[in-house]
């Protein structure tokens, strides 16, 4: 059976640890290869490796940066749809779904080849007689990046190319689940010509990570997976002293008043659940139905995902997969199980589905709870399937108040015709991420993405602006050409004139 090992110093490294994780088809429930854990040691190597790339490449002009950048940029396109079936292979989703995947990070990698214009300082002449001061900023040195499972490409690509633009060397962490996607985008970032050691891939589990987190060598680390983990990631990193974006799990809700095109809304709701098995962290999972939309809306619903066709991820016409395994399939499904007793109406139950000839997959069908209580399991955790909950409020207050009272902030949707409305919800909403009459307002590369409150730990989005600022540190250099007549000793603290 293959085994996938580490990318470090510009090749494939055995693991040496012994210790190895399975990789499985979703859409089979088989074993298809194993996965090297890194040690200690491993982890120690792929940061050596970083770190003796680090000067020369955070040094190298910007020229060579981009010109590499535009080369992995086409190589990227040329190999879409290989990346796409690796993702489809580890992961579940649909082609298309993957194909997706892929130009949202493609859509960063294009972001970083602008880097020269995105590193600018800025220079204040003779802000005192003969005194200028001009702000840079510098690479930050080694850096890491821990991914989840749900975005195999995007999500590293939301990282590496932009640490990397900004002159940093980089040590990946996939997540063990969906390791294929991020290795291929390391071979073909040496295949772009990426000096040995820039851009390093250590495969584990949380052996792996706690060793990132610990590291001297490492400054900063981004991380985007469950909160429980973000916060733990976010704790022992910066109690070690380095930058840290962690971002976290989400429950995101739409929120539909009665003006709303019913239609649009109900088409927006079944794709933002139930795209990629609900295994999105900018799904939506709650629906929050404004006065008499609930019942209309809901037989919308209903009529739409009879006809969503699931089947494995290669099939040119299934439009959802299965979920990533078998134990997240069960616990998804005990979601639902556990709903009426807690308060609410099971409208659809997809616990029973199954795809004939291939009942070893991990297969779920649409689930659809109304009447859903916000005190219930179904609403309280981030459940991560494609179960939708619908929860019934008589006003647009009553709707932002209950939005609001949610520990997560990630993103969240208003479905209305009211402009007004609409620019009230943007400014009252506690979410990092907002969508009028979008349902997954994933920003586009040269904004940032992030959420609020326990869906993100540290100050910075990621990529955009925010990405830029997290990947250098600033420095205000102040220049004195003196001419002859200036000098003298003046004890004062300098001030201007
Ligand atoms: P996860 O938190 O289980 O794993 C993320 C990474 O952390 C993986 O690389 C994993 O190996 C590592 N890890 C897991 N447990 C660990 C532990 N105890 N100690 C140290 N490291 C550990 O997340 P997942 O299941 O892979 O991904 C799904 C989650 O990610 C969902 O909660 C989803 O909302 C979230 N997510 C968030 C965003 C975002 O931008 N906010 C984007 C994608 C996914």
């Amino acid at each position: 059976m293959q085994t996938i090992d580490h990318w470090i110093g510009g090749r494939p490294v055995d693991g040496t640890s012994g210790a190895y994780g399975p990789v499985t088809d979703p859409a089979t429930g088989e074993q298809t290869a194993w996965v090297a854990f890194a040690s200690v040691a491993e982890v120690d190597a792929a940061v050596a490796a970083a770190r003796a790339a680090a000067t020369d490449w955070g040094t190298s002009s910007l020229a060579r940066r981009t010109a590499f950048l535009f080369r992995y940029r086409e190589l990227l396109d040329t190999h879409r749809e290989e990346i796409a079936r690796l993702i489809t292979a580890e992961h579940g989703k649909v082609h298309a779904d993957a194909l997706g995947e892929v130009a949202r990070g493609l859509e960063i990698v294009e972001l970083a080849c602008g880097i020269p214009q995105l590193l600018k300082g800025e220079l204040s002449t003779q802000v005192s007689t003969r005194v200028d001061v001009a702000a840079i900023r510098q690479p930050l040195g080694v850096v890491a990046g821990i991914v989840p499972f749900n975005f195999p490409a995007m999500v590293p690509l939301w990282m590496f190319p932009l640490a990397i633009a900004c002159g940093n060397t980089f040590v990946l962490k996939p997540s063990e689940k969906v390791p294929s996607a991020a290795y291929k985008l390391a071979e073909l970032a040496a295949q772009a010509g990426l000096p040995d050691g820039v851009l390093n891939v250590v495969n584990g589990d949380r052996v792996a990570v706690d060793r990132i987190l610990e590291h001297p060598d490492i400054a900063a680390v981004s991380f985007v997976g469950s909160t429980p983990v973000a916060r733990h990631v976010h704790a022992a990193g910066t109690a070690s002293g380095k930058r840290v974006q962690a971002l976290g799990g989400a429950k995101n809700h739409m929120l539909v008043l009665p003006d709303a095109d019913l239609d649009a809304a109900a088409d927006a709701a079944v794709s933002a659940a139930y795209g990629s098995a609900g295994e999105r962290c900018m799904a939506i999972s709650a629906i929050v139905a404004v006065g008499a939309t609930a019942d209309p809306l809901i037989e919308k619903i209903v009529a739409r995902a009879a006809k969503i066709e699931i089947g494995p991820g290669t099939s040119p016409t299934a439009e959802m997969g299965p979920l990533i395994t078998k134990a997240h399939r069960d616990r998804v499904a005990e979601y639902v199980r556990a709903a009426p007793a807690q308060g609410a109406d099971v409208v659809l139950d997809g616990t029973g589905f199954t795809v004939a000839g291939l009942e070893g997959g991990h297969w779920l069908g649409l689930s659809l709870l109304d009447r859903v209580s916000v005190t219930s399991d179904a609403y309280r955790d981030e459940i991560f399937g494609p179960v939708l909950s619908v929860l019934r409020v008589e006003s647009y207050e009553e709707g932002v108040a209950l939005i609001n009272a949610s520990p997560y902030g990630n993103g969240t949707a208003i479905f209305t015709r009211d402009g007004g409305a609409a620019r009230r919800f943007q400014l009252e909403v506690q979410a990092g991420m907002v969508g009028v009459n979008v349902p997954i307002p994933v920003p586009v590369g040269y904004h940032s993405f992030g959420g609020w409150k326990d869906s993100i730990f540290g100050d910075h989005h990621i990529y955009g602006n925010d990405g830029v600022h997290f990947y250098t540190r600033g420095k205000v250099v102040t220049t004195r050409w003196p001419d002859p007549e200036d000098g003298g000793v003046d004890l004062g603290f300098p001030s201007h004139g």
